[in-house]
């Protein structure tokens, strides 16, 4: 079943004398529990697909569906409030609050979920780190922990509030490349275990063959797709 349609969708940035076109007339299909990247240079338009995707901005023209939702028709509080129930991020530089521990930043999207009770909110946070492989550096402070592990929290952050979609826009740039791959591994496992829709977006070719699904942009096309069967 598709849960992400982007339909003939152009996005331009109006900022300086010249409009710049982030995509044109692009067209894609995200099903259910996939696992797809999106792959290509520096400024081929990867963050602004993504960031349709999650709801964190709007298509010039064209639609974008998710979950059957029309973005267009949503104000700042309704995306807001979407993003919240439907979607996860992951960031390219981690993004965790410094003065929470490993546990607490995890918790943290859970907070604004107010029908979830502590013990539950426990347990989900736990299950979590256990199986990004983060349990036993649960109550280290971001500045304690590595790159590569701070990236697990991330996914497990992503994943606390059961959304349908984690959208992680370049989650490898600052890792090594073994770490990246990792990440990535990890990524995945979730997505089977989970059936969470994961899309990342990189301009490292070597570790986008983890994915089930490949696009490569430039100059905010989609110039290629490759389908995997193997995994
Ligand atoms: P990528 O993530 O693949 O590097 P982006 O989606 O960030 O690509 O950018 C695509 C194009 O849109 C680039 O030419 C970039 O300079 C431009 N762009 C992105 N965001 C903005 C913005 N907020 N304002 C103006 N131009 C932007
Ligand atoms: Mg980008």
């Amino acid at each position: 079943m598709s849960l992400i349609r982007i339909d003939n969708v152009t996005k331009l940035y109006q900022t300086g004398e010249v409009p710049v076109t982030a995509l044109k007339d692009l067209s894609v299909t995200i099903n259910q529990k996939s696992f797809v990247s999106f792959i290509g240079p520096s400024g081929s338009g990867k963050s602004t697909l993504l960031n349709l995707m999650g709801a964190l901005d709007k298509p010039t023209e064209g639609k974008v569906v998710i979950n059957n939702v029309d973005i267009a028709g949503l104000d700042r509080t309704q995306s807001a409030i979407f993003r919240g129930s439907n979607i996860g991020f992951v960031f390219q530089n981690f993004n965790m609050i410094p003065v929470l521990t490993v546990f607490e930043n995890v918790e943290y999207p859970l907070l604004m979920l107010k029908h979830i009770s502590a013990n539950e909110r426990r347990d989900k946070i736990l299950t979590l780190l256990d199986k990004v492989g983060m349990l036993d550096q649960k109550d280290k402070y971001p500045n304690q922990i590595s790159g590569g592990q701070k990236q697990r929290v991330a996914v497990a952050r992503a994943l606390v509030t059961n959304p349908k979609i984690v959208l992680a826009d370049e989650p490898t740039a600052n890792l090594d490349h073994k770490t990246a791959y990792k990440v990535i591994s990890i990524m995945h496992e979730m997505q089977k275990e989970f059936g969470t829709t994961f899309i990342f977006s990189t301009h490292d070719t070597k570790i986008v063959d983890e994915a089930e699904i490949i696009y490569t942009l430039e100059d905010g096309v989609i110039v290629n797709s490759e389908v995997k069967t193997n995994n």
